[in-house]
């Protein structure tokens, strides 16, 4: 698996070609209506610590209580990314002081995480496909929130976050490119979403990246990585990697080396600084939280979840290659989405699947775009735009009539079949009808009718023509084929 790097995604420096590697870890908040260890809720927003309960604020005495929701969405997740899921897991404290963190540890999995290897598979590009392993996912608190901007002299801790529950998704350093990365964690999101285990929400910050990277020269040892933590967006996830490396290689080539470290990304100044040196993991006395058993469960459990898992993006991708004959680029466009895989299966149902998929994905998805609308607010619903669909495929409009239908359903709405009727806008597969608009405009344009004998791109004018004086609605084959016979062209 990406043994060896495609020459096109090697970064030229001043001295020859250098490969960049990374790895990610993703934190997922769990979607749950409470947090980890306690009931408090999980909502976003609301006014500053109101979502806390005495274990969230680490009032002494109070004692952890596992949420077996968190506990089933971390597995599900798992079996999603076809991952071993293990029976038993213990939760550690890593320590560490932060004034958001009153328990001055944060309850964490390390050395036995409830989920151990698996892997994603990852469109790059129309024909590119990685596979992306995954190291481990565990389960762990998020951190409260410190306000330095609330007042002059003061700063004030928020912990409402505190406490909710986080899956840390680590990838093998299997990445290549800021593409890669990219397409991965798009990919990634994907996955949570259909499974409902995470929002994936990046402004929220429900979905963060740590990004590890690092470069070297193909086919060496893999260089010494810098971290650069809480990326919270895809675009800055390709920036920041394409700012590293350069940054990286530019001290390399200068006879530098690269010092480990935990860095930020600045989206503004478009450049990582220096956070602090990077940690390892024994600054943090990892150990066996006394006050929380080890978490076991049995594989009945995990069968029974397994079984109650939705078709996955992979499943659902290759089913509609096969069931409506859509190309692989444009199955992928359509199951990005949940929403959208199911809109167009609406569609596409007793229908043509590729002129659905032309529909939704070029007329539909073009439209929402323009409006910056989601899916699930088209004005257009799937049964309408299945009937428009059905309307072209029995000949009843042409192509571009449809076109101009689709605009009426999307301003107006309606009954497509009704608003054909209304609006005259069937299309003439009457051939007299078509003939006397071809005769006319043949008769008009005698220097046209000479000029298209010598030339016969000239034939595309006459069409336009014809259709501009049939409105439209003349059948463009019948067209295409008497102007032929009028003009004698072959
Ligand atoms: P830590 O827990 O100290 O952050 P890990 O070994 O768990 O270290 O690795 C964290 C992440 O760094 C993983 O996603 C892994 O794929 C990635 N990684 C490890 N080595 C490299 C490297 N040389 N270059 C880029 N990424 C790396
Ligand atoms: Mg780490």
């Amino acid at each position: 698996m990406n043994a060896h790097a495609k020459p096109s995604k090697l970064i030229k420096g001043a001295t020859g070609d250098w490969e960049v590697v990374i790895g990610m870890e993703i934190h997922a908040q769990v979607t749950s209506e409470a947090k980890l260890f306690s009931g408090a809720s999980t909502a976003f927003g609301g006014e500053a610590n109101d979502h806390v309960s005495f274990v969230d604020a680490a009032m002494p005495g109070m004692l952890p209580v596992i949420n077996e929701e968190c506990v089933r969405q971390a597995i599900r997740t798992g079996l999603g990314l076809n991952a071993q899921i293990n029976l038993t897991s213990v939760f550690d404290r890593k320590n560490y002081f932060y004034p958001d963190l009153p328990q001055g540890y944060q309850i964490s999995q390390y050395k036995s995480p409830i989920v151990g290897e698996g892997e994603v598979v990852v469109d790059v590009g129309p024909d590119e496909q990685i596979t992306v392993g995954i190291e481990r996912l565990h389960l762990e608190q998020d951190a409260g929130k410190s306000l330095h901007d609330q007042h002059p002299t003061m700063s004030f801790v928020d912990l409402n976050r505190s406490g909710v529950a986080l899956m840390e998704i680590v990838s093998r350093p299997d990445l290549r490119s800021s593409e890669e990365a990219k397409a991965y964690v798009t990919k990634l999101r994907t996955i949570l979403r259909y499974l409902g285990t995470c929002d994936g929400d990046m402004e929220k910050g429900s979905l963060r990246a740590d990004v590890n990277v690092s470069v070297r020269r193909p086919g060496e040892p893999f260089g010494t990585r810098c971290e650069i933590k809480n990326v919270n967006s895809i675009r800055f996830i390709g920036q920041a990697i394409e700012v590293e490396a350069r940054r990286q290689i530019g001290i390399l080539e200068d006879g530098g080396r690269i010092d480990q470290e935990t860095r930020l990304f600045d989206p503004g100044k478009g450049e990582t600084r220096s956070m602090r040196s990077k940690e390892e993991a024994h600054d943090y006395r990892y150990f066996p939280d006394p006050d929380l058993l080890p978490l076991t469960f049995d594989q009945a459990y995990v069968d029974a979840l397994a079984a109650g898992l939705p078709e996955l993006p992979d499943a659902k991708k290759a089913r509609f290659i096969a069931t409506y004959g859509l190309s692989p680029y444009d199955a992928g466009v359509l199951v990005a989405e949940r929403s959208s895989a199911d809109f167009f299966e609406t569609v596409a149902r007793g229908r043509d699947g590729k002129a659905a998929a032309n529909w939704v994905i070029n007329e539909l998805f073009g439209r929402l775009n323009k409006q910056g609308l989601g899916i699930e607010r088209s004005p257009v619903s799937a049964d309408q735009l299945g009937a428009i669909v059905d309307l072209i495929g029995d000949g009843t409009i042409s192509g571009k009539i449809a076109k101009d239908l689709f605009e009426i359903v999307w301003t107006e709405g309606g009954d497509p079949r009704r608003l054909v009727e209304e609006r005259g806008l069937k299309q003439v597969t009457d051939t007299g009808a078509i003939e006397k608009a071809v005769d006319e405009i043949v008769a008009a344009n005698p220097d046209k009718v000479a000029q298209a004998r010598e030339k016969p791109t000239m034939l595309g004018w006459f069409v336009g023509q014809v259709m501009k004086s049939t409105g439209g609605k003349a059948n463009p084959q019948a067209v295409n084929a008497l102007l032929k016979a009028k003009l004698g062209i072959e």
